[in-house]
């Protein structure tokens, strides 16, 4: 079975990295997609994106990382994939991932999404929050891999206040 879970991932957190923990014991192939949204204001380019998550998920075999700047229906159908995969946390995520769902499956009627529900020590745990902490000069070790964090420390002087 393939599955692939989209996202801005700006940054990738400990949640994000728990669903596809969740997801690789699912799926035989697993593709984490980064959505370029124009509409989204990111502090890390597409690019960069790409690396950090690439770098973040290396040790899971089955896991690919790759971006996408078009319509999730038309990823899910290039990849042959049986399920998009989403993040639920608490119930404030329904009605958006609802609302998105429902979207995907009147614009391609094969589409299924699978939702995940996040450990409960995630469940207030956004990469804008983490951003917002980071902001301020918190510590956000709890919240993200290592490797993601050392580029939070990089981009310091870009994150709004
Ligand atoms: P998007 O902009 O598409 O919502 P995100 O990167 O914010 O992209 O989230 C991607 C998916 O991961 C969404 O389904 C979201 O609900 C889920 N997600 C985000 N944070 C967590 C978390 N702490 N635990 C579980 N799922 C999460």
């Amino acid at each position: 079975m393939i599955g692939v879970y989209p996202g801005t991932f700006d940054p990738l957190t400990l949640g994000h990295y728990d669903i596809v923990e969740r997801a690789n014991n699912v799926f035989d192939e697993l593709y984490v997609v980064i959505m370029h949204n124009n509409e989204k204001n990111t502090l890390f380019s597409t690019e960069e994106r790409v690396d950090m998550t690439r770098n973040a998920l290396k040790d899971f075999k089955k896991v690919k990382v790759e971006s996408y700047s078009g319509l999730m229906v038309d990823y899910f159908k290039l990849k042959e994939a049986d399920y998009i995969v989403r993040g639920l946390r608490a119930v404030s995520d329904f009605e958006y991932e609802l609302q998105m769902a429902l979207m995907n499956r009147s614009l391609e009627s094969s589409v299924e999404t699978l939702f995940l529900m996040t450990s409960q020590k995630y469940i207030f745990l956004s990469s804008s929050t983490v951003k917002a902490i980071a902001s301020h000069n918190g510590d956000v070790s709890k919240f993200v891999p290592p490797c993601i964090l050392e580029k939070i420390i990089e981009k310091k002087g870009q994150l709004e206040k």
